[in-house]
């Protein structure tokens, strides 16, 4: 398809009165016709003020449903939207303002202070989007004067990109991945066909919306159908407990941690899951304890699997073989191919094992700015690689059971031992430092470094959480830290990080961050 519809407009015709988001904190509730609308006003002014297609503009704020709207304008004009992760400091947000060349920030009060700091290092402007005290909207105010005008002639290029994901990588530098309007609509339709959504969808959104999960999962393919999508600022178990427990959520998607923080709260056992009808899993491994928990609770947890390069559905769970498959991410679905691939660079038929590949509209063209990375990231016949390692089962399910690229996760945020190792290795007692991702019963993961220090230095390793806090988003410091004499190494002197997982470094204590 070269062309598609603009998605706001579309379903401003089709259902202009029915309610597309619910903003929690304030109860009100946006129709997709006024969502339409103030897109189309966001989208005038920006283009008044100057902005022309292509330019990037950033958001920095926690959940609201103008997020969308920014998400819309920004679909409409053709300017490319970058969401910033708001759980790094400034240090590690600045190269990747400098590295997709931003020109204004959206952001509201919650971060004024990271967004103010970062126009003074690099001259961006500022406007304001989210949550306010008064009207709930920042946006209101502004919008004001803007025209309602439709922009363009409501057809969107489906190659043109839309918004960008920032990741990093083995490198430790940010790469920005492009997602194309045909990606979304392709994901949209992977999702709705495997979760089975439908007009009457209520959904909750709580995931930071920096993320393709939060963007792509609980909302837009749930905007796509015309059901509608109630948005917190953040997670709370307590208050998407007393949400479900009112019949006011039929589906949503969250990250295995969300699930561990639900099954601990004291509210989950009195909660009626009677109206849930589909709950989607993925992002990270998920614990067989946990889908069994719920299952005895009356409710099917799907386990999917995708990447911030694929949309990102790819795999998800049927809901009628969850019980019996467990710990499988499900089956391709409807609209991208899979491969795996064995260690000599053979295509593996039937049941086996391999690295996932992937093919389909719901793929990335590539990395933003980066040829080289985008290069790295797909075989020479056009699949991209996953990095993990997958088991295929004689019945065509797929299972998890490796990762081959350097990232462990945490919570469901992606960490690259690489970004944390270079932080600790600036610090001036540390010659060496090596980062790996060890198992943790509250956020499936967590790193523990393994230093070696400089000649004649001593170390209280009490003080480098600290040290990291203004250098890496919290979620990336390690959680032990030991110091060693060496590390087991390759002959060629590479760190043999698998062992080090294994190994037990009898006489030194962790020191918890
Ligand atoms: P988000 O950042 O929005 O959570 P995501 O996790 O789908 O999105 P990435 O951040 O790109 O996407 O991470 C993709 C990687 O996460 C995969 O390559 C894989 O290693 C891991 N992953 C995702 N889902 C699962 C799963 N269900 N089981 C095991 N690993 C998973």
């Amino acid at each position: 398809m070269e062309f598609l519809t603009d998605m706001a407009a579309k379903r401003a015709e089709l259902t202009p009165d029915a309610v597309a988001f619910i903003d929690h904190d304030t109860s009100r509730s946006f129709t997709f016709c006024e969502v339409n609308s103030r897109a189309s006003r966001l989208g005038n002014l920006l283009l008044n003020r100057g902005l022309e297609k292509g330019d990037r503009i950033a958001v920095l704020c926690l959940n609201h449903p103008d997020f969308f709207v920014l998400l819309f304008a920004a679909q409409k004009t053709g300017l490319l939207l970058v969401p910033l992760n708001w759980r790094q400091p400034v240090a590690e947000l600045k190269p990747v303002l400098e590295a997709t060349g931003v020109k204004v920030i959206f952001h509201d009060g919650a971060f004024a202070e990271t967004a103010g700091e970062l126009a003074a290092e690099t001259g961006v402007g500022l406007l304001p989007l989210g949550a306010t005290g008064t009207s709930g909207s920042a946006l209101d105010d502004l919008l004001k004067e803007a025209s309602p005008a439709a922009i363009g002639c409501g057809r969107i290029e489906a190659d043109t990109p839309w918004y960008l994901m920032l990741t990093s990588g083995t490198t430790g530098l940010p790469k920005a991945v492009i997602q194309t309007a045909g990606m979304a609509y392709a994901n949209m339709i992977n999702y709705s066909q495997a979760a089975g959504l439908t007009a009457g969808e209520k959904s909750v959104n709580f995931l930071p919306l920096f993320h393709t999960a939060g963007i792509n999962l609980p909302t837009l393919p749930v905007f796509l159908n015309g059901g509608s999508s109630a948005i917190l600022r953040k997670f709370d178990a307590d208050a998407v407990l007393d949400l479900i427990d009112a019949g006011d959520v039929t589906s949503f998607f969250a990250v295995p941690a969300i699930y561990q923080a639900l099954a601990l709260s004291a509210g989950i056992g009195k909660t009626d899951f009677s109206n849930v009808r589909f709950l989607g899993c993925g992002g990270a491994p998920v614990p067989g304890h946990l889908l069994t928990d719920f299952r005895k609770r009356g409710v099917t947890i799907c386990n999917g699997m995708g990447m911030t390069e694929t949309g990102p559905t790819v795999f998800l769970m049927d809901k009628s073989h969850a019980a019996v498959k467990i710990g499988s991410v499900g089956k391709p679905q409807i609209l991208t191919d899979v491969r795996l691939v064995d260690g000599e660079g053979g295509v593996v038929e039937g049941p086996g094992e391999g690295e996932v590949q992937f093919r389909g509209p719901n793929i990335t063209p590539g990395y933003m700015d980066n040829p080289q990375a985008t290069a790295e990231a797909f075989t020479v016949d056009g699949w991209l690689k996953s990095g993990d390692v997958g088991r295929r089962d004689e019945d065509g399910y797929y299972f998890i059971v490796d990762r081959l690229k350097d990232m462990y996760i945490s919570g469901g945020e992606n960490v690259y031992p690489a970004e944390v190792e270079k932080v600790l290795v600036d610090h001036p007692a540390i010659l060496e430092a090596v980062v790996i991702g060890v198992p943790d019963d509250k956020w499936g993961e967590t790193g523990a470094a393994f230093l070696i220090l400089r000649p004649e230095e001593d170390l209280d390793t009490h003080e480098l959480p600290g040290w990291c806090r203004s250098r890496i988003a919290p979620y990336k410091i390690p959680k032990s830290f030991f110091i060693v004499e060496d590390l087991p190494r390759t002959a060629a002197g590479k760190v043999r990080k698998n062992l080090l997982k294994d190994m037990t470094f009898a006489e030194k204590t962790p020191e918890d961050a």
